[in-house]
């Protein structure tokens, strides 16, 4: 059994990268901020603003997400959220649970015990440093924050504005660091810098730290 995990800002092309290693390694595929999305959606449809109240519904709910690359999906508490939580209202609303220390205690304890059932490739913010600081290889993937806010503009179909944009890609980034580091590789985790890279390139580069981890690649 190996882990896979790769750390990095909005925008840097983890999932997509993260995605197709997995693929091409025959292993399991778990996206971390799916989580945090997820609780957010839980939350916002409660009704639930204060701290104590956001962090009981993290630890209650009933939250099951797919880890299969090849098929995206969440549910919470049995209803479809695969859509759901990529609203633009979500993204805005996620950073509260990404700085509620209960949360976050939850989703690292829920995501380790996914990690201990298989082989998996796994992405988010903290996940080299805090979640699987042992996993067998651990990149931090970045990318200038214009090609950042390009890259998520053309995920979103050109529907944000440039304001909006720096909103979901620089605000956030900079609301979701006061508890996690992740603009700077801790120690042992290598840096891939995607700016001038095709996503292919980034996979090809994650498969050679793979590889020089012992895990067979095919
Ligand atoms: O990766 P994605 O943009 O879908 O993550 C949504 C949000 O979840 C991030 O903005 C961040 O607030 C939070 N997150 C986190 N730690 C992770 C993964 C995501 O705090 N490991």
């Amino acid at each position: 059994m190996f882990t896979i995990a790769i750390d990095g800002p909005s925008g840097s092309g983890k999932s997509t990268a993260a995605k197709a290693t997995a693929r091409r390694l025959g292993c399991r595929y778990l996206d971390t901020g799916a989580m945090y999305r997820a609780a957010a959606v839980g939350c916002m449809s409660a009704g639930l603003t204060e701290p104590a109240d956001v962090a009981q519904f993290c630890c209650d709910m009933d939250l099951d997400i797919s880890t299969d690359p090849d098929r995206a999906g969440v549910t919470l508490g049995g209803v479809d959220v695969t859509d759901a939580i990529r609203d633009p209202e979500v993204s805005a609303w996620v950073s509260r649970i990404a700085v509620n220390p209960d949360c976050r205690t939850e989703l690292v304890r829920r995501q380790r015990e996914l990690l201990a059932s298989d082989s998996f490739v796994v992405e988010g913010r903290d996940i080299t440093t805090v979640v699987a600081p042992d996993a067998d290889v651990r990149v931090l993937l970045t990318a200038d924050e214009a090609e950042r806010m390009a890259r998520r503009g053309a995920e979103l179909g050109g529907r944000v504005d440039e304001a909006g944009l720096r909103d979901q890609v620089v605000r956030r980034d900079k609301d979701d660091s006061t508890l996690v580091n992740f603009t700077v590789a801790a120690d042992g985790v290598a840096t891939i810098d995607s700016t001038f890279l095709t996503p292919g390139e980034v996979v090809d580069q994650i498969l050679m730290l793979a590889r020089s981890a012992g895990i067979t690649v095919r």
